[in-house]
């Protein structure tokens, strides 16, 4: 046991040693919450990737340096792993039930938005579950007053009732951030006409409208016209037809001139008919890359060989795409932090923000890849969740 001159001195020793006894936040018994220590730390929003350690005080982030000199009530050991901001789903359907947002969250998940499990009819349930889930997260209005329906949740053009969706938003005004219009044959009658409608309620509250594509009776062309900055195009990969892209694989005009716009384009893997490797493959040979990376996924994904969980779809534009792995972070953590407000001061780990991490582990080896057609791709490494911090706590694995 040390006496307090003892411990004084051989600490003021090291910190010399090592120069940090001019850091302007370092007193001479400083002592962390937690140390993150010796990951490869990626933050694209700091353009930050190097072996580092992360300090946490409060439940923020308090230092990112190398061989942090300070001590901390609890440590982890990140050797081998890639530590990043907690990721951000801003396409998931984590609302749908209780363990939803706990299971996410054990993957790395530490924000996301359920878009448009629940119409107005139901909107207040859902509302419950983002309220109680142990991280940040909003929800989504589907236009579509039933939500989303086996019949079609605006097949009946009827359902979409702006006036039901306007008293639901204003009723949970501080939880739902935006209207979910789904905009496939067959889900709905009239493409054109429900975006309007979707419009119409959004606009009212000064909130984004996310467009389910893909399948849909109009061109894309014509859709993206009736958006506004700040909206948002979901599940980017759609196949034809009326996909982003035309059969020569150029990306139509009224997209790219979308996107100029500051319209965001999301990817969403889901299930059923999002995503094809030939469309990606097209999509990406073009150089449109996605803004977002998301899962479209719901508590009992991990069970659905094409989602898995968030790493997993991370993991696809590894292998598949030119993207390098700071760019696919971004996708996923920085750049969905700027879609909706709420997230605004996450997606990094400049010093401040909320320590909200994912810890990942990339490994080597031979994995399955699964679209949406039942095509598989083998890739050479994958993204696995390694473990979570949220609000600067350590998260047990559900
Ligand atoms: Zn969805």
């Amino acid at each position: 046991m040390l006496n307090r001159r003892q411990f004084l001195r051989r600490t003021t020793g090291s910190m010399l040693a090592t120069g940090l006894f001019t850091h302007p936040f370092l007193s001479l018994a400083q002592s962390y919450d937690m140390i993150v220590r010796g990951g490869r730390v990626i933050d694209p929003s700091l353009h930050f990737d190097d072996i580092s350690d992360v300090a946490i005080a409060g439940g923020r982030i308090a230092e990112v340096a190398n061989n942090l000199a300070a001590g901390a009530a609890q440590e982890i050991d990140a050797a081998g792993k890639l530590v990043m901001p907690g990721l951000l789903d801003v396409h998931a359907h984590y609302a749908q039930d209780a363990q939803g947002p706990h299971i996410c969250l054990s993957d790395g998940v530490t924000g996301w938005v359920d878009a448009g499990s629940a119409g107005a009819d139901q909107i207040d349930e859902v509302v419950a579950i983002a309220r109680s889930a142990p991280q940040p997260a909003r929800v989504l209005i589907n236009i579509g007053r039933q939500g989303v329906i086996p019949a079609g949740d605006t097949a009946d053009l009827a359902l979409a009732d702006v006036e039901a969706a306007k008293a639901a938003i204003a009723r949970n005004r501080d939880y739902v951030v935006g209207v979910k219009a789904r905009l496939t044959a067959g889900v709905t009658a009239d493409d054109v006409e429900v975006l309007r409608r979707a419009q119409e309620a959004a606009s009212y509250f000064n909130l984004p409208v996310m467009i389910h594509m893909g399948q849909s009776a109009t061109p894309m062309g014509e859709l993206v016209a009736q958006l506004k900055p700040g909206d948002i195009v979901t599940h980017m990969f759609a196949p034809p037809p009326n996909a982003i892209v035309d059969g020569d694989g150029r990306i139509f005009p009224e997209i790219l001139e979308a996107r100029r716009r500051g319209i965001w384009f999301d990817v969403a893997n889901g299930r059923v008919d999002h995503i094809s490797w030939d469309n990606f493959d097209t999509v990406m040979a073009a150089g449109f890359w996605p803004d977002t990376i998301s899962t479209d996924g719901f508590s009992n994904s991990r069970s659905a060989p094409g989602v898995i969980d968030f790493p997993n779809i991370m993991s696809k534009f590894l292998n598949f795409s030119d993207m390098s792995l700071s760019d696919v972070v971004a996708c996923g953590t920085g750049n969905a932090s700027r879609l909706f407000s709420f997230l605004g001061d996450k997606g990094t780990l400049n010093v401040g923000a909320p320590a909200d991490i994912a810890i990942l582990e990339l490994r080597e080896g031979s994995f399955e890849f699964l679209d949406n057609y039942e095509g598989v791709r083998m890739g050479g490494q994958r993204l696995f969740p390694f473990e979570t911090i949220l609000a600067g706590r350590r998260v047990p694995r559900a």
